[in-house]
């Protein structure tokens, strides 16, 4: 025997499941269960890709006996097995590098907490819940030595060397005092039903039974329907199967925001059974983030590790794809450049979008609590989505200038005055001061909406958009309106010196200074020529390293109509405009959320101001 320490991740997890997750105890059953058919799977598709094991003759099926003598709760299964190499890194640390947040992330609310298990990969060590020793024995499929895996919680492990028959692995649960309810057949089997109905293999339960003068009888009854959900008909399918299967797929203890299931049988012959959940995996924003697919081949699971079955930016996705005419054998590898594979993917990506277009015109409400946890990962699709383009920007949400509540392009493009040719935005911080920004003063006098972008992504992916429906998308800081040249022409002449002298104090700062026709009350602004990239793209380029690059410097807009350029117009006093003109300068940034570099001789120059005006 061989004393193992755990790691210490692993001691905290057991610690936490021992003391704090009091409630929902029975899903340590899922997560076994899961195991178990993770285990047959992996088994199954050994046999089909590796000739070692072609002609291996076994019965893929799961078991469980309960024990009320002993206070035991046994699992077997015949799937693949562990060596003594995978229980040490299996059932001794934790792989995945979630754990470690999940671990940060733990609320102390025990119902949200236990939710959480299982997401990420600390599944197996549910058992400790419910059982103060836990032992694995388990002989790998090939192997001829087996295993004997047990601990009591604390900080150690042992392995030892051991006797069984045939591959696969049996847990037994020596249960503590006060959870043999978990003995009872009728509860395991309500528990399965709950969990565990539609996984693909059978699960077998022995049921002791008490018939006359003490006399008992042993009878195994198969306690699930183990029918592989996504291949029967829909019509045989109650809403609650189907919430319930995602529950075992996701190990959420939510329901779906939706779920949508295909059986095609054109050409190509697949069944998809997708779910969108209510809240976001805590892997999202992580680049190793698991996958949430699992791929079967004529009922054969074949991974659930290929985050190429769904575009990236549908990585919340939960469910299955089962396709039937691709060969069994086929490599993983091989997969991902498979014709077949890819027009399934492509379908079920328009498959995926128009279910959301469609709750969103349905149940606006529900659509808007998915859109405040996915809408962000759903924006990343904006740049690689070509093939349903339209359909993916019109599951976008954009708070507005003109309405308080969230809108969509169709909207936008619905409400627009007949002469407006393009949709305006501007990309900032923080909407409401987006709102007041002296540049969409203009718009919102001639009417026209804007749309208000404060989100960390919306710098990078909002200007790839491009366009919505053939009508360009132009940021309104960039933009010129339409009657520009000519509106100001006549104001520009009659400026030309003011102008001019403004220019030449703030060129080290400014590319030009312009007469404004979007500005309505404020004295000044800020823009960028069309083709610099604007203030908040550069504080991203800034962010992501690009320290190095020129400063890209904005042009300046006066309002000529606002009493400070009409008095300066009256008296000429250029000396006075010298004073002025970094003031104006600084005014205007902060009135659009940009920080003034020298604050100190901002407030130096304001204070002289002030003394001269009293
Ligand atoms: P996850 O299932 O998310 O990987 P778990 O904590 O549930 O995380 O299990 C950890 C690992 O232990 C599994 O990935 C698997 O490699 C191994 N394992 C657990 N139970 C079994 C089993 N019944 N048969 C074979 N391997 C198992
Ligand atoms: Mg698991």
């Amino acid at each position: 025997m061989s004393k193992h320490e755990f790691q210490t991740e692993v001691t905290q997890l057991l610690d936490l499941m021992i003391h704090s997750l009091y409630s929902n105890k029975e899903i340590f059953l899922r997560e076994l269960i899961s195991n178990a058919s993770d285990a047959l799977d992996k088994l199954n598709y050994l046999c089909i890709s590796d000739d070692n094991f072609k002609n291996l003759n076994y019965d893929p099926k799961i078991e469980i006996v309960a024990d009320k003598e002993a206070k035991t709760l046994t699992i077997s299964d015949s799937g693949i097995g562990m060596s003594k190499e995978d229980l040490v890194k299996n059932l001794g640390t934790i792989a995945k590098s979630g754990t470690k947040s999940f671990v940060e992330n733990l609320s102390g609310d025990a119902k949200k907490d236990s939710s959480l298990i299982g997401q990420f990969g600390v599944g197996f060590y549910a058992a400790f819940m419910v059982a103060s020793k836990v032992e694995v024995l388990t002989k790998k499929a090939g192997e001829s030595q087996a295993h004997t895996w047990m601990s009591e919680a604390g900080a150690q492990y042992d392995i030892s060397e051991s006797d069984k028959e045939g591959h696969g692995t049996t847990i037994t649960l020596y249960l503590k005092e006060d959870e043999v309810e978990f003995l009872e057949f009728f509860r395991i089997q309500s528990i399965v039903e709950k969990y565990s109905n539609h996984i693909p293999f059978p699960i077998f339960m022995e049921k002791v039974e008490e018939k006359e003068e003490g006399k008992t009888e042993v009878s195994n009854e198969q306690i699930n329907k183990a029918s592989a959900l996504w291949r029967l008909n829909k019509s045989e399918i109650k809403e609650d199967e189907y919430k319930d299967f995602y529950k075992s797929i996701s190990h959420d203890s939510e329901d779906p925001i939706l779920y949508s299931h295909t059986k095609a049988e054109g050409t190509i012959e697949y069944n998809t059974l997708f779910y969108i959940p209510k809240s976001a995996p805590m892997d999202l924003f992580r680049v190793d983030y698991q996958s949430g697919i699992k791929l079967y081949v004529k009922r054969v699971f074949i991974t659930d590790d290929d985050k190429e079955l769904l575009p990236t930016y549908l990585r919340f996705v939960r469910g299955v794809i089962d396709v039937e005419d691709l060969p069994l054998n086929v490599s993983r590898e091989i997969l991902q450049q498979n014709v077949i594979l890819s027009k399934v993917k492509k379908a079920s990506v328009k498959k995926i979008l128009s279910e959301l277009k469609k709750l969103k015109n349905k149940d606006f409400e529900t659509y808007k609590s998915f859109y405040s946890v996915f809408g962000r990962v759903l924006k990343e699709g904006i740049m690689g989505e070509f093939d349903n383009r339209d359909l993916l920007l019109d599951l976008l949400l954009f708070k507005s200038s003109k309405n308080d509540e969230l809108i969509d392009l169709e909207q936008y493009k619905a409400q627009m005055p007949e002469d407006q040719k393009e949709i305006y935005y501007i990309i900032g911080e923080n909407a409401q001061m987006l709102k007041n920004s002296p540049l969409i003063e203009g718009f919102s006098e001639k009417g026209i909406e804007v749309l208000l972008l404060d989100d960390e992504v919306d710098t990078i992916v909002i200007p790839n958009i491009g366009q919505y429906k053939e009508i360009p998308m132009t940021a309104a800081n960039s933009a010129k309106l339409e009657s520009d040249e000519t509106d100001t022409k006549a104001l520009s002449e009659q400026y030309a010196e003011v102008l001019v002298k403004l220019k030449e104090d703030l060129k080290d700062d400014v590319k030009d200074v312009k007469i404004s026709t979007r500005l309505k009350k404020s004295p000044t602004c800020l823009v960028y020529d069309k083709d610099d990239p604007d203030f908040a793209m550069q504080q991203m380029l800034k962010q992501m390293g690009q320290s190095d690059l020129p400063p890209i410097k904005p042009i300046l807009e006066i309002n000529a109509e606002h009493e400070i350029f009409t008095k300066i117009l009256e008296k000429k006093d250029f000396v006075a405009l010298s004073n002025l003109a970094p003031v104006l300068l600084d005014l205007a940034k902060l009135s659009e959320g940009m920080k003034i570099e020298d604050s100190t001789g901002f407030a130096d120059r304001v204070n002289k101001l002030i003394v001269g005006s009293l």
